[in-house]
């Protein structure tokens, strides 16, 4: 007998291929997503609107799956992060960052990650596998009912009583509240509290494409979470060829995890820069760029104190950029057992902005959120059986030895900073710096 087919782990496009094989009309399809994502019903028998017959059909031939909550954990300042069960015993993990108007949740790509930068947890505990469709868009779909009150969150030991959908704080329930007007009809029906996506959660991205973009699609479709583009982002550690198919595939929002203003550091410590050098990076970033006019690449910079911090560095990292339409983000690095790199003082933080800052570039420092539940930047983990080993070589692997004494530093007196390079004290979009 044939297993059932996942409804889940199937976008649009796939949902169409499903019910014409069965002989059925595509715009079923999105029937199915608006039960599915909306109304959050997982019994296609329930599927009012479709023939009984059909019901029956899907009943017997279909499931609709996501994965398990196995761990709810809740940071001091309303950070979320849930440990999600998948079927093969893995487990991975998904952070939502509450914040005035918006809630952004960081999503996870793959089981652990193979790429090995040497300040990151998840690359700490090596690689099992991709995740499936089901398993990536289920972090969303988990994290909405979650949100919503589908179970008590909250701890007052009342199931479904809604009390964090007002994540805006003007007392109305389940409104975004961002007032842009950009979000599509899936989004204010699922009313959920989720008005922003990264996918900077364990793993890259690109290395797991087909799933990642067919789970954007359903992230962006307005019978599912109906997201603009705008509010989905695909945090890459810099897969040249794969920044190029993104354009043409979904092109969502890019953040490209750079960390190093050189190809010698950088190397160092995103180890893939020895296969895509910095400036294959960047032509790849304009490409992109030259597709989405009007929008602005992020470059993520995990700021190392005695690594990548100096005032040599933050000029050369301006140099780099200058020409880009680029936003940076400064991530004072999380601190995490065995990662021997340190925080750089709040001064150091400053004096890197500032030089950014002066030299016209967009520049956010990112707030760190989550701390004390380990769903800060680079924090996340999750659970799973390496199949890499990596992890046992962590353990002797010497930290990226501090560069030379810099510079002395030549910090230019700040003027007033232009509108195109406002600096904010910007909440935490992410979890993991993933790449
Ligand atoms: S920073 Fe991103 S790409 Fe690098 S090891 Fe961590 S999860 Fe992987």
């Amino acid at each position: 007998m044939q297993p059932a087919a996942n409804l889940a782990a199937l976008d649009r496009a796939a949902l169409e291929d499903f019910f014409a094989r069965m002989g059925e009309k595509r715009f079923h399809a999105g029937q199915a997503l608006r039960w599915i994502y909306q109304r959050r019903v997982t019994a296609p028998d329930a599927f009012t609107d479709l023939s009984k017959a059909l019901r029956a059909r899907l009943n017997r031939d279909a499931a609709i799956e996501f994965p398990a909550v196995a761990a709810r954990r809740r940071a001091a300042d309303g950070t979320r992060k849930w440990l999600l069960r998948l079927a093969d015993g893995n487990a991975v993990e998904t952070v939502f960052i509450p914040e005035a108007g918006r809630g952004t949740l960081c999503v996870s790509s793959q089981v652990g990650c193979g790429l090995n930068c040497t300040f990151c947890a998840t690359a700490r505990h090596g690689y099992n596998r991709n995740l499936t469709v089901d398993e990536i868009i289920g972090q969303v779909w988990v994290a909405a009912g979650e949100l919503a009150g589908d179970r008590d969150i909250d701890g007052d030991g009342v199931d479904g009583d809604h009390g964090d959908r007002d994540i805006d704080g003007d007392g109305v329930d389940g409104d975004p509240g961002d007032g842009d007007g950009d979000h599509g009809r899936g989004e204010t029906k699922t009313k959920t509290a989720i008005t922003n996506i990264v996918l900077m959660g364990m793993g890259e991205p690109l290395l797991n494409f087909d799933a990642v973009v067919a789970a954007l699609r359903l992230m962006l479709d307005d019978c599912a979470f109906g997201l603009s583009k705008r509010r989905v982002t695909l945090s890459t550690a810099g897969l040249v060829p794969a920044i190029d198919r993104l354009a043409s595939a979904c092109p969502v929002s890019l953040a490209v995890s750079l960390h190093a203003p050189d190809d010698a550091l950088r190397e160092q410590l995103v180890p893939l820069n020895k296969k895509y050098p910095i400036a294959e990076l960047l032509a790849a970033c304009r490409r992109y760029a030259a597709a989405r006019p009007r929008t602005r690449i992020t470059f993520e910079y995990v700021l190392l104190a005695g690594v990548n911090d100096s005032s040599a560095q933050a000029r050369a990292l301006a140099k780099l950029l200058g020409d880009m339409p680029a936003k940076i983000n400064l991530i004072p690095f999380n601190p995490s057992p065995d990662i021997d790199y340190r925080r750089p003082s709040p001064a150091a933080v400053e004096r890197f902005r500032d030089i950014l800052i002066g030299r016209n570039l967009f520049t956010v420092t990112r707030k760190t959120r989550g701390d004390d539940i380990d769903a800060a930047c680079g924090q996340l983990a999750g659970k799973f059986t390496d199949r890499t080993r990596r992890s046992r070589r962590w353990v002797s692997a010497p930290a990226v030895p501090a560069p030379s004494p810099e510079m002395p530093s030549s910090r230019p007196k700040m003027s007033t900073p232009s509108p195109a390079a406002r600096d904010e004290t910007a909440p935490e979009p992410a979890a993991a710096a993933a790449g």
